[in-house]
């Protein structure tokens, strides 16, 4: 199949197709009850890789205003999350040696649940968070927050501004930036000459090792394995030189760099490109089954969702995340059954799942409903989850993890 597409990062046009999930409405676009009648827009969801530097991508870009400017996810809404925050600022201000003649910036700062962390060490930092609403909370809470998009402009008008940075952070955010070479290009413009970069994702090796077909969502432009990142980083005069495995949301990558030559490159850094090469995430055969695994998850899923139909079983599920859209959304209208979607967050009560409509309700009501099975949509909390949902299971309820492979628990 030929594409107009041209990857983001090299500029080359030798893309492959490694999975087309359909046509998607925005996986993180709620709805309240009074839209419900309203056209939804949705839009083509599919992953291609580049030939040339292995980076893989969607083809078609949301633009980030209509994605980003109101934004539902609050990250001090999970534990795991605001501990991992801490341990990593922690061991960022002693590795670096961080004190209050540093700066320290966060890209996509959330509502300030890690910035905090250094306002409380009297360490001055700044974050860049565009979604207003989400804004507003963390200057709520002391930190010094700009409305905007990160890139090469903002960056350097804060550079001239205040000088350089020390650390540059980024969680779950480079992903999210549509064009790379502006990315990289402002971490570059921003960082002092001595400064460190650290930058956290999803792996793209666990996603199609895994079959986590469904962190897959318009957000996420891009599905980052090392050795695209290698060039990328080259081509702006810096440099990775560690990088580490972190078992959170599924498997992510840590980055470390600097600018070329200021810090020797680790093992770490040989050794994860070495077990790339050997995987083989730089030739074509490596993502050619993953469409495949995915497809069968969707046939198990609905086989599934059938039977229990048919024996006059209810089937809910928990988690209204954006991962739960893109699997029920590729699954399609045998997921409209679903009686509920639970949910711990305050804010998506009374709402609706794109695409099938699935209303929203408090996580309490599990247990209330009783439904005979919950399908799990948030499976990188699962433990979380199910501990939280003790009474639900204890009165027969039954979890069901649909992927790798569907399984009841
Ligand atoms: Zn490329």
């Amino acid at each position: 199949m030929s594409t107009p597409l041209k990857c983001r990062s090299c500029g080359s046009e030798d893309l492959k197709e490694v999975i087309d999930l359909g046509q998607q409405p925005l996986a993180n676009n709620l709805l309240r009850t009074q839209d419900l009648s309203q056209d939804e827009p949705k839009f083509p969801l599919d992953v291609w890789v580049c030939q040339q530097c292995w980076l893989m991508q969607i083809s078609h870009i949301i633009p980030p205003v209509k994605l980003f400017s109101e934004y539902v996810y609050f990250s001090s809404f999970s534990d795991q999350m605001l501990a991992h925050a801490r341990q990593a600022v922690g061991r960022y201000v002693e590795e670096f040696g961080l004190g209050k003649d540093s700066f320290v910036v966060e890209v996509a700062s959330n509502d300030g649940y890690l910035l905090k962390n250094f306002v409380g060490a009297s360490i001055p930092c700044l974050g860049f968070e565009p979604a207003s609403n989400i804004a507003q909370v963390a200057r709520k809470n002391g930190v010094e927050t700009r409305g905007e998009f990160f890139g090469r402009d903002s960056a350097s008008a804060l550079a001239d501004e205040r000088g350089g940075a020390d650390l540059i952070l980024g969680n779950n955010v480079f992903a999210h930036a549509p064009e790379p070479n502006d990315f990289v290009g402002g971490l570059a413009a921003l960082l002092k000459p001595g400064g460190r970069i650290v930058l956290e994702f999803p792996y793209g090796v666990e996603m199609i090792e895994k079959v986590e077909f469904d962190t897959i969502y318009h957000e996420h432009v891009f599905y980052f394995t090392l050795l695209p990142l290698l060039p990328l980083f080259q081509r702006h005069g810096l440099e990775i030189y560690h990088v580490e495995h972190l078992p959170i949301h599924g498997g992510s990558l840590r980055i470390f760099a600097a600018r070329s030559g200021v810090e020797d490159v680790r093992d770490s850094v040989r050794e994860l490109s070495a077990r790339e090469s050997e995987l083989g995430v730089n030739s074509p055969s490596y993502y050619e089954r993953f469409s495949e695994h995915a497809a069968k998850v969707k046939a198990d899923l609905i086989a599934f969702l059938k039977e229990q139909r048919s024996l006059g079983k209810e089937v809910a599920a928990y988690g209204a995340s954006a991962k739960g859209s893109t699997l029920l959304n590729y699954v399609g209208s045998p997921a409209a059954d679903l009686k509920f979607m639970a949910d711990r967050s305050t804010y998506k009560h009374g709402l609706h799942s794109p695409g099938l409509h699935i209303e929203i309700v408090p996580a309490e009501e599990l247990a209330q409903r009783k439904p005979d099975y919950a399908i799990l949509l948030v499976w990188n909390f699962a433990q979380e989850v199910m501990k939280q949902q003790s009474e639900y299971s204890s009165q027969g309820g039954k979890f069901v993890i649909p992927l790798p492979r569907l399984q009841v628990v």
